[in-house]
This record gives C-alpha cells, structure tokens and sequence, in this order.
C-alpha cells in the first residue's frame, strides 16, 4: 500500500457516501432513538470533515470512509461515523455552545463539534493520543478546540459549566460526580453506562433549570472502558 494522504477531491466523495449511509442507518435504528434522521447541520458537519486526517498511515479512502470503528493505536479505536452523528445529534446543539469531551483519542468527534461552531475542550488520558489530536486539529485549522491529557472524569473544572457533555468512553459505574456539577442547567450529556465486555448503553442526560438531573438509556453500543481512578467518581 502506498503510503500517502489521498486527493481531497476524492474524499468529498467518500465523505458523500459515508452520510448517505449515516442517513439509512438513522431509520433503521429509530426504533431505538426515537429519531429518524439527525440534524442536517450535524450531517453537513461529517460531510466536511475529513475523517482520513485524524487516521493512522497507511490507510485508503474506503478504510477511512467506511461507516464502522478503526484502531488508532494504543488499543483505542476512532468512533464508528454513525455514533459520532448520533452522540452530535442528542447534544442538540444550535450555534456556540461549550462543549466538554472526555475520549478526545484521535480528534475525530471534536473536530465535527468544532466544524458546528462548538468551543471545544476535550480531554484525553493517554499523552500520544492527545498529543496527536493536537496536531491534527491544529493542522486542518480547527481552533476552537483546546485538548489537555488528564483524567477526563474529573471535567475540565476552569472551562466549566458547559452546554454539551459528551463522553467517548464507556463509564462501569454511576456517572462521575464532577461531570454532572459541570454541566450547566438545560445542557445535555450524552454518556455510554456499562461493564468492558457486558451490555452497554448509550444514555443521555439533561439538567432541567432547577440543576435536576436525569439520563435515560438511548441505544446499545460498544466503547472502549473509561479508565478512571475511584475518586474521580
Ligand atoms: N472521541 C474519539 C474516540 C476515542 S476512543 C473519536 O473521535 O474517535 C475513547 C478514548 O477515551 C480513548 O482514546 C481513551 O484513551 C480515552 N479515555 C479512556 N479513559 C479516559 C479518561 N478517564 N479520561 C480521558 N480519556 C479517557
């Protein structure tokens, strides 16, 4: 394989597919959701962003367009699209907002909040990872996106209270204390809730105005662990 970053030209076509897969994939699990199709807006963002940037060489379009997770290395993998589009989708975001997000990885989820107009924080616990994000964000131009390497269960408590919460790492547990406090009235989270290798499910949470909170499940899905130490939660 040849070890060279493909024509951008040739990505946008890819990119094309990979949302009209997206939009298939939003009917087909609807019944879960409760939403047919995502925000235009949140699919406009995955049509320019371009995935094959934030993805290890050697790789080809298809590999990096393909609508299923990939590894990066480290043992952690870049989000399947489709999640990306959803977990984007349940923010509910409009124009702005903070956006907190713990599971940077590769950069790939907070360059397609940063494409929304979201200022980003994200964080993520292994230095490699969150030096590479770094790079590759600061590379395509995306800099409402500040990344530090951290114990992301604890927040971001300086750039706090956020709008949005999005966690790309699945929480064994109750979620983390700090997240929740965080969070500003009316936001969301959207968080995956279960064992390593048992059943896990995607949730989203919202602060009404009083600061209650609450979260219910959305979906079954597959994340790799957050690894926190106990007192974070
Ligand atoms: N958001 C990424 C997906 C990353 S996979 C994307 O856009 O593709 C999940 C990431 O969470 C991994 O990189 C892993 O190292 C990180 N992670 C696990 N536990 C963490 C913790 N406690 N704090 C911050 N990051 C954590």
């Amino acid at each position: 394989m040849m070890n060279h970053r493909p024509p951008e030209d040739d990505a946008q076509a890819y990119r094309d597919a990979l949302v009209d897969e997206i939009r298939a994939q939003a009917r087909e699990t609807a019944f879960w959701t409760g939403r047919d199709c995502f925000d235009e807006r949140v699919l406009n963002a995955i049509a320019q962003v371009p995935r094959h940037a934030f993805i290890p060489e050697p790789l080809t379009l298809n590999q990096a367009y393909a609508n299923h997770p990939q590894p990066i290395g480290f043992g952690q993998t870049i989000s399947q699209p489709y999640i990306v589009a959803l977990m984007t989708d349940l923010l509910n975001l409009h124009n702005n907002e903070r956006v907190l997000e713990i599971g940077a990885g590769c950069g790939y989820q907070s360059a397609v909040l940063a494409q929304l107009g979201c200022e980003v924080y994200a964080v993520e616990r292994l230095e490699p990872l969150a030096d590479l994000a770094r790079l590759t964000l600061a590379k395509l131009g995306y800099e409402r996106v500040t990344v530090k390497c951290a114990d992301g269960a604890k927040g971001w408590a300086e750039h706090a209270p956020f709008d949005g919460i999005l966690v790309t790492a699945c929480q064994d547990g109750p979620i983390p204390k700090a997240l929740i406090e965080q969070l500003n009235p009316e936001g969301r989270m959207v968080i995956p809730l279960g064992p390593k290798w048992g059943p896990q499910m995607l949730h989203l949470g919202q602060k009404d105005a009083a600061g209650q909170f609450t979260h219910e499940p959305v979906l079954p899905v597959s994340f790799v662990p957050l690894v926190s130490r106990p007192e974070s939660g």
